[in-house]
């Protein structure tokens, strides 16, 4: 038996349905209004003993359990069975992820809590933090917020974190594999994060994956990250996401800014729905992640050299098509959450951090005002042309070309 067929097996299905669906049994069926279509008689049944369901009213089509939660929670089919299987309790093996794995997961978000808690009482209390803390004073935060985002503290010190982390009973091993610690050549071990302010970095669900920090003097990097663990992708992390999920899923809209300053100043001032991606690319990972909670993005990003800033958003509006389309087709086309990408056009010169503190009305009268992407390249693209001018119009047609061809190739493709 498949491992597919073995998860089927083990599921209920009028279980997992009745999550969203409220179901009242008629003989050996189970009724209830669609989640996919809006009703007010019921049209929609469940078959146990088939294991599957079906709408007779305006969505006229049905499936499996795997296909419903794809439909239900924008996933695809590997995330569907994932979910399910965790559920059921069934090892998926082509996924190799065995119960030795997880618990090697496990013990690495324990040892990056115990490190986060660790930074974060040195914040609070340590005379040899009071640069940092003032440095949080004068990004204007307060306690509260340092303790929600739970910001800590690095001493300038070789070892301080790693005894610290073996005296409470970690071993080195899982230092190493946490990324808290690097090893020189001559096999010696050392704190990788000295002197800085730490940002611990969560998933979804709040487990501590990894660490952003930042210098307090001069030195470079100005930002230093844990490398990637078996835990810590930067790809698919979003600062933030864990405490922002909640006023995503509510307001259907996020908010990406760049910096970390920016999200947590952003929550200080009510605004939670906003996040920042780990650099000025937004990934594929980032926004299948997203996009299962938001219908509309706002890109609140720096500004740059024009073309630059064209082809970044460019590409991010690509990925974010991509994935609508892969949607569509997992659920015959039932999903039509297509996606709203807007661009929120900061002043020069200024990042959200900056604007946020200046005027809260003026922070939401922009993401208010924010303009749909394609708009907003179509005027990048364009800035400094005279288009009643033969040669600038046929520069415009050059530069916007790909652009449209990409978009077009791609909804024609969603319209089959
Ligand atoms: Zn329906």
């Amino acid at each position: 038996m498949s491992a597919i067929d073995e998860v089927k097996q083990r599921t209920d299905i009028v279980e997992v349905i009745g999550q969203y669906v409220s179901l009242s049994k008629s003989g050996r069926t189970f009724r209830g209004l669609c989640p996919f279509h809006s009703e007010k008689h019921p049209s929609f049944f469940v078959y146990p003993e088939q294991g599957s369901w079906h709408c007779f009213g305006a969505c006229n089509t049905g499936g499996d359990v795997f296909s419903f939660i794809m439909r239900k929670e924008g996933i695809d089919f590997g995330e569907a069975l994932r979910q399910l299987a965790e559920r059921a309790g069934v090892n998926l093996p082509s996924r190799a992820e065995t119960g030795v794995r997880r618990d090697e997961k496990e013990r690495l978000y324990q040892v990056n809590e115990a490190a986060a808690q660790y930074f974060h009482d040195l914040l609070l209390n340590s005379p040899a933090a009071e640069k940092a803390r003032n440095y949080v004073a004068s990004r204007g935060l307060s306690l509260e917020t340092v303790t929600k985002f739970k910001l800590g503290y690095s001493l300038n010190s070789w070892e301080s974190l790693k005894k610290h982390l073996e005296d409470i009973g970690y071993a080195k091993d899982e230092l190493m594999a946490a990324g808290l610690i690097t090893e020189a050549d001559s096999g010696e071990t050392h704190d990788r994060f000295r002197n800085r302010l730490m940002f611990p970095l969560c998933d979804l669900k709040g487990n501590v994956t990894g660490f952003g920090a930042r210098v307090l003097d001069d030195s470079l990097p100005k930002y230093l990250n844990s490398p990637q663990t078996i835990v810590f992708d930067k790809s698919s992390t979003l600062y933030g996401i864990n405490l922002a999920a909640p006023a995503i899923r509510t307001q259907e809209t996020v908010v990406i800014v760049e910096g970390y300053l920016d999200v947590i100043t952003a929550h200080q001032h009510g605004f939670d729905n906003v996040i920042a991606s780990m650099g000025t690319a937004v990934t594929e990972k980032q926004i299948n992640i997203l996009k299962k909670m938001a219908k509309s993005i706002v890109l609140a990003m720096d500004r740059d050299e024009a073309g630059e800033e064209a082809m970044r958003i460019g590409l991010v509006y690509q990925k974010i098509l991509e994935y609508d389309d892969r949607m569509k087709k997992a659920s015959g086309n039932i999903i039509t959450r297509e996606s709203e990408v807007r661009i929120c056009v900061l002043p020069p010169n200024k990042d959200p951090d900056e604007v946020i503190k200046e005027s809260e009305e003026l922070w939401q009268k922009l993401i208010s005002k924010s303009i749909p992407i394609f708009d907003y390249i179509f005027d990048l693209e364009i800035k400094g042309l005279d288009l009643t001018n033969v040669r600038d119009k046929s520069l415009a047609v050059e530069r916007l070309g790909p652009f449209i061809k990409n978009i077009y190739k791609t909804r024609r493709v969603s319209n089959i």
